[in-house]
């Protein structure tokens, strides 16, 4: 049996391992869950798998959840330190899926302590990466890639070839969005209804906002340099609408390793489960009439500016990718509580890259990254500011400096 912790259980990635644990009764055991603020879905979801603990981010539902779970011996804790702590308790796999930052503490507890940390959590990897790849060095700890895309790329890359230069590229693929074929002016006043209905994948909502700027394919580009060690330059990205091929890796005698999929999180999630042995999805599978066809495009930088932000992110350097990820953050919040348009939301990401970025030391401290990640959260809520003002909407300052 393996032990399993899953960080964000509560979430659309959490639910989907949860689905593949069920499948495969006697196969885990699972020993912590967490979740923000969702008590009765964490409650639930303890007791039907007999978790040893749960918890709940939200300090002031530590009751709530312990009333939910009354009757039952699972530990009950409450609050972010709980959190970091309840990641520090060994398992053999983790998963990593809380969305954004906040799950940066976490998952680096996890990798301190555990065997493998699966990582679906991306802004972590962009704001962060060499702490966190320098961390699993230092613990020995396996990182297991979930996102599809990386996912993909990890099933089709070979190490040995990577050593020795004979891998020429990473081409991730993108749906493109629920934005694919509209205008630049129909996109820029697009609804938060309109941005969250994805035409291939079911997702969180912040998720679904960046597929729908493409800044999740950005977030992902950095994420493949991270995980795979490969220059910006080396990482293409191509639409593909129908999201069967997850991703490519192209080698140096032309071959193109391609790894095909339903367009379902359960199949990459069953993948690092299983690692490194393979076991059954109970997820969707593509079948061969499935392909009625494959198209692919390039992507448009002019109706997607995202892209070119997070290339030249990566290129700049750590602090510019945290600045990216960070200003994405706050005006996706801002976007998703209404306060600001959707074509204002990488216009916003673009002004706060535009500004001065303080330097990192060349190895920066967990503390020094958190602490330019804030100044850039504020930065960024005061361009969202000014452009509520051009917008009219200043009754709403309070609830975005809040
Ligand atoms: P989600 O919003 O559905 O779930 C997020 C989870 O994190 C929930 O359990 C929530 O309770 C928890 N959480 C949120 N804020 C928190 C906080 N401040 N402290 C502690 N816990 C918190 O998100 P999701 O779609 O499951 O995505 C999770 C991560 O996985 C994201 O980084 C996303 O980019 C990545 N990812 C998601 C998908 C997908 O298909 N959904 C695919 C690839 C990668
Ligand atoms: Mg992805």
């Amino acid at each position: 049996m393996k032990t399993l912790t899953i960080l964000g259980s509560t979430g659309s990635i959490g639910q989907c391992a949860l689905d593949v644990v069920r499948a495969h009764p006697g196969r885990f055991q699972v020993k912590i869950l967490t979740a923000h603020e969702n008590v009765a879905r964490l409650a639930a979801q303890a007791r039907e798998f007999d978790a040893s603990k749960a918890v709940i981010g939200r300090d002031g539902l530590l009751e709530d959840l312990k009333a939910a779970l009354s009757e039952t011996d699972i530990e009950c804790a409450a609050g972010e330190q709980a959190l970091i702590e309840a990641a520090s308790q060994p398992s053999d796999i983790c998963v990593a899926a809380i969305v954004g930052m906040a799950g940066l503490r976490p998952m680096l507890s996890a990798i301190r302590n555990s065997r493998c940390v699966a990582i679906a959590n991306k802004e972590p990897l962009v704001s962060a990466g060499p702490l966190v790849l320098k961390t699993a060095r230092e613990s020995g700890c396996t990182l297991l890639p979930l996102d599809s895309e990386h996912n993909a790329v990890f099933q089709g890359f070979d190490p040995r070839a990577h050593k020795s230069g004979s891998i020429n590229r990473l081409i991730l693929t993108a749906s493109g969005g629920p934005f694919r074929t509209w205008s630049l002016e129909k996109i820029s006043s697009a609804t938060v209804e309109q941005a969250l209905a994805h035409p291939n994948w079911s997702m969180g909502k912040k998720i679904s906002v960046d597929s729908a700027t493409m800044m999740n394919k950005g977030l992902e580009i950095i994420e493949a340099a991270r995980l795979f060690n490969m220059p910006g330059k080396k990482i293409d990205v191509l639409i593909h609408p129908q999201s069967f091929i997850h991703a490519m890796v192209e080698y140096s005698d032309g071959s193109i390793l391609a790894q095909l999929g339903a367009p379902d999180m359960r199949t990459p999630i069953a993948h690092v489960l299983g690692w490194p042995d393979r076991i059954a999805t109970p997820g969707r599978r593509l079948d061969l009439p499935d392909f009625v066809r494959m198209d692919f495009e390039l992507p448009d930088d002019t109706r997607f500016p995202a892209l070119r932000l997070a290339y030249d992110s990566l290129e700049a350097g750590l602090p510019a990718c945290i600045a990216l990820n960070a200003a994405n953050e706050v005006a996706v919040e801002s976007f998703l509580d209404r306060h600001l348009p959707f074509g204002s939301i990488i216009p916003c990401v673009r002004e706060c890259l535009e500004e001065d970025i303080a330097a990192l030391s060349a190895d920066p401290s967990l503390e020094e990254i958190l602490s330019l990640d804030l100044d850039i959260r504020a930065r960024a809520r005061h361009i969202i500011l000014r452009c509520s003002d051009k917008h009219s909407i200043s009754d709403k300052k309070a609830a975005i400096l809040s």
